[in-house]
């Protein structure tokens, strides 16, 4: 029966220890909820005491716990409350990490009856975590699940229980312990856990997948006053200044309002009009684009999905294309066509790893094979020319496995700098061995958040949007009259 104190709240949380196979269900403690609300600032306190003490902890050892939290107002009424956080120690900046995702798998946990899931240990054989409401949660043998790739795993997943179904899984980089491979989940809408590595932590304990089935409303203390305030904020949120143009390009939108600052060719210098044309969003509407998918009950549904009809990769069609994979998988590596950047989007998303670290990663490496810093014999042959469409697909699918070449690429920036030499350092950029999103430099507001942001460069926590997407000018006022950022 749903006491008052679990309104939002399911008050369980699910411990799960893959050394000894052992599952249990705990209570979260009131005080936690009262003076952390939910969510990633909980996992922060979770995380804090299992690990408290101890600074040397290895993020790849079995003692390094992943927590999955999803906060109060997730499963309820309430619209675009569907996101989740992973808390880890990360293993590639080695400090404290997290990554949040929307889609769906947030709410079906908390419909399945738990705020947070702890997973600590490491399997001896692939495994999956299956949760169900009502039913006694269980560890399930995952081996034919393993070299699956992130779309792959899902479909298998949704053979074997069902449609109704969520799953949060890894690709193959997680499975080979690349550093900044990702966790995908959903499925009406794909959501990733993109940065600080945390399906690298899934695949170091061996645990594929989290599968949840759940149904029903999480319960609110006051449901019509919710209902009256969900209704308000879909309207405010519907209208909202920037929400048309959301709705139709999702993030992609940030080409026409930040795109000419982009980096290309390892940010050597500016992308030019004519490069900037070829990613047209006019073009990518009427030719490409290929609907959409929306967070539960949200009312902007920015997710974009793509197709092809012509050309190399005439038939592919994907689901999942953001900003972040135009930036680093295009103009940085020098590629500038939607068919090409939509391919190379769609293999990374696959693997699951993360394109903004990977893209970071070689075009430092490709900086330097231009210098000579690299040569081909270093390259396993391969060479690394800007623009080059096949090698980058080449090298995706080699770091996902780890191979040749791929297992340099598949560590933080600073490890590539010790294995390529002291020559390469001026052309790795990074705060914390993440690297930044979007272009260091041209977008001013951004590389300042990148460059003292708490877990590395990164772009959700800090985000000073307003001024990303407003006056240069006034940002170079703020900053002591005209401070500029500039190459290393
Ligand atoms: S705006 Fe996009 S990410 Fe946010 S809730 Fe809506 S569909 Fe999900």
């Amino acid at each position: 029966m749903t006491s008052k104190k679990s309104y939002g709240w399911r008050g369980k949380i699910l411990e799960v220890d893959l050394t000894s196979a052992k599952i249990e269900e705990k209570e979260l403690p009131e005080n936690l909820k009262r003076d952390y609300i939910g969510g990633s600032g909980l996992n922060a306190r979770l995380f804090y005491d299992l690990v408290k003490g101890n600074s040397t902890l290895d993020p790849l050892s079995p003692e390094n716990p992943l927590i999955f939290g999803f906060g109060p107002v997730v499963g309820t009424a309430f619209p675009s409350a569907t996101r989740f956080t992973v808390t880890a120690k990360s293993p590639l900046t080695r400090i404290f990490g997290d990554s949040n995702a929307g889609g769906y798998f947030a709410i079906k946990t908390k419909q399945a009856g738990y705020d947070h899931i702890i997973v600590k240990g490491r399997s001896t054989k692939p495994v999956a975590l299956l949760v169900e409401k009502g039913k006694k949660p269980q560890l399930i043998d995952a081996v034919s699940l393993w070299g699956l790739d992130t779309y792959e795993t899902d479909e298998e997943i949704e053979k074997l229980y069902g449609k109704d179904c969520e799953s949060a899984r890894i690709g193959p980089a997680g499975e080979n312990l690349v550093r900044y491979a990702n966790i995908f989940s959903g499925r009406k809408r794909v959501g990733a856990n993109g940065r600080a590595g945390m399906g690298c932590i899934m695949g170091s304990k061996k645990l594929k997948a989290i599968i949840v089935k759940g149904e029903g409303t999480v319960p609110a203390a006051r449901p019509k006053q919710l209902s009256e305030l969900s209704k308000k904020y879909r309207e405010i949120w519907g209208k909202g200044p920037g929400t048309a143009a959301n709705s139709e390009y999702g993030t992609l939108i940030l080409i026409a309002q930040i795109g000419a600052e982009v980096g290309v060719n390892n940010d050597q210098k500016k992308i030019s009009p004519e490069q900037l044309e070829s990613y047209d969003l006019e073009k990518f509407l009427s030719t490409y684009k290929d609907g959409k998918t929306a967070c539960s009950r949200c009312p902007v549904g920015c997710s974009q999905k793509w197709k092809v009809e012509e050309g190399k990769f005439k038939g592919e069609r994907g689901d999942k294309i953001e900003f972040g994979h135009y930036i680093h998988l295009g103009p940085l590596l020098g590629i500038f066509d939607f068919p090409t950047l939509f391919h190379l989007a769609d293999i990374t998303n696959r693997m699951g790893m993360d394109c903004t670290q990977f893209g970071w990663n070689l075009s430092m490496a490709m900086e330097c094979f231009q210098r000579g810093i690299l040569g081909s014999e270093a390259t396993g042959g391969v060479e690394l020319n800007w623009g080059d469409d096949e090698m980058v697909a080449q090298m995706i699918m080699s770091v996902a496995k780890r191979e040749g070449f791929g297992n340099i690429l598949a560590e933080s920036i600073p490890e590539m700098i010790q294995k390529i030499g002291p020559e390469s350092k001026p052309y790795g950029f990074h705060t914390k061995g993440m690297t930044f999103p979007y272009n260091r430099k041209g977008v001013l507001p951004m590389s300042l958040a990148s460059s003292v942001g708490a877990r590395g460069a990164d772009h959700m926590k800090g985000h000073p949007f307003s001024a990303l997407v407003g006056s240069r000018e006034m940002l170079e006022r703020i900053l002591s009259g005209g401070m500029k950022i500039t190459r290393c």
